[in-house]
């Protein structure tokens, strides 16, 4: 059967580009479907969003070539985080030494990085300007529907296109989707006093508030707040933006002054119920959308290629068809195994540190005094999390039995899916 490419990927956001970077050191030719015209692609404007990057996302990232893509100035290393609750004293701190705990880049550096990286490829064809608006997953081949009428084919489709995938549903997988009922607005300050790369979590009553360490004396200010609060934090000038995000940090940065534009985003966080069909496989947010509190999202888009591209690449090798469904399948189990829990995880932390009644102020008091007073637990959380960014393996870890915990986790994915 004739196919326009090895792959389709509909979506050109950094998932979709390191996926078509990645199958292109994997021997395949893929074609990338993009909605936005070129010109949104070329010169993507800074969206607020400032990506944390584990280790192992910064080593996927090298192996693709984005890292080396992204001026070293724009990297800002992240050597520790703090969490603060209410007006306690108590801090939770994570770091500082070695290694680092991760790094900061600009969304906006990662897609420009992302879309050089994939051009950097021969093998690599993008499309702009074409947005899918149909699917059909035959026996031997994948069929997408482009908005001019256009038809394209190939043995597999990725989607990539966002936690809202209209290409998802378009497959007929459902995804557990869970509306916070809040909001991020985020805008960057400037800072008298130098942030040593700390990040600090603040989870104030009545919003929270992240501070992400940028270079040369500046952060980007993360707020969430209840959804219907967005707009009230979105009017606010210049000056009082700063001076709200200088009384929260409680003058620990200096006086600040605002740095750029606000953005906002509302937060709904979303699982999908399976990653894969025959000749159909999702990646980055359109699999997982995470909440940011836990800074995830792009670094399991990460994981994802990885393991996609590295599945595809021995199901090519093996002369095996690459939309059938055991390479895809061994994809979707270690891609839950890597977020599954970090899902669940992270919107029980969101349930536990932004529930304002008073057994949940009481709760969350009483998990940072006890781990900051009992130092074996507090070693223990510290380099859980620790090793989460970092992705140290660590022999002091063993592993799960994994039989047990797939059967596990595929329980609870499929009640998500309820
Ligand atoms: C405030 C905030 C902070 C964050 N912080 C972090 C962090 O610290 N660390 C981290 O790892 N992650 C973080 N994230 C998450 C990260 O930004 C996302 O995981 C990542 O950008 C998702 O990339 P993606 O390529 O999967 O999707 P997207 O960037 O959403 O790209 C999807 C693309 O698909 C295209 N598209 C959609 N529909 C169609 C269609 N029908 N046809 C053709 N094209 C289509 C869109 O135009 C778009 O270009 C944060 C997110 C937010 C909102």
């Amino acid at each position: 059967m004739n196919s326009d490419a090895d792959v389709l990927i509909v979506g050109a956001g950094p998932s979709g580009l390191s996926l078509a970077a990645a199958l292109a050191d994997a021997g395949l030719a893929p074609l990338v479907l993009e909605q936005q015209p070129r010109a949104a692609l070329d010169a993507p404007a800074p969206d607020g969003r400032e990506i944390a990057l584990t280790h192992r996302a910064r080593r996927v990232m090298e192996a693709l070539g984005l890292w080396q893509r992204v001026p070293e100035a724009e990297v800002a290393p992240l050597r520790e985080a703090r969490v603060i609750d209410g007006d306690a004293p108590t801090t939770l701190a994570f770091g500082p030494g070695d290694p680092t705990l991760g790094w900061l880049i600009g969304n906006h550096e990662i897609r420009r990085a992302a879309l050089a990286a994939a051009l950097a490829r021969p093998a690599v064809q993008l499309r702009c300007d074409a947005r899918v608006t149909a699917l059909a997953l035959d026996d031997d081949i994948a069929r997408l529907t482009l908005a001019d009428g256009s038809v394209l084919r190939a043995p597999l489709v990725v989607a990539a296109d966002s936690r809202f995938s209209q290409t998802r549903r378009l497959a007929g997988i459902g995804a557990s989707m869970r509306d916070f009922g809040r909001s991020v607005v985020v805008g960057r300050v400037a800072h008298a006093q130098p942030n040593h790369g700390i990040a600090w979590e603040c989870f104030r009553y009545g919003n929270t508030l992240a501070l992400l360490p940028m270079n040369d004396n500046r952060s980007s200010a993360v707020v969430t707040v209840a959804s219907h609060r967005a707009p009230e934090w979105l009017a606010l000038d210049d000056a009082e933006f700063a001076a709200r995000i200088e009384a929260q940090s409680q003058g620990r940065l200096g006086t600040m002054r605002a740095d750029g534009p606000r953005h906002h985003y509302p937060l709904v966080g979303v699982y999908a119920h399976r990653f894969v069909a025959p000749r159909f496989a999702l990646i980055g947010d359109a699999a997982v959308g995470m909440h940011p509190v836990t800074a995830h999202g792009y670094n399991f888009g990460l994981y994802g290629v990885e393991v996609l591209a590295r599945e595809l690449r021995q199901a090519r090798e093996a002369g095996h068809d690459i939309g059938a469904l055991p390479a895809l399948q061994a994809f979707e189990r270690e891609h839950r195994r890597s977020t599954l829990p970090v899902y669940l995880g992270t919107n029980a932390i969101v349930t536990l540190f932004t529930d304002e009644s008073a057994p949940a102020k009481f709760a969350r008091q009483a998990v940072l005094r006890v781990a900051d007073g009992a130092p074996l637990l507090n070693g223990l959380i510290k380099a859980a999390i620790t090793r989460q960014l970092t992705g140290a393996e660590g022999r002091a870890w063993p592993r799960p039995p994994w039989p047990v915990f797939d059967k596990a986790a595929k329980a609870v994915q499929s009640v998500l899916a309820r």
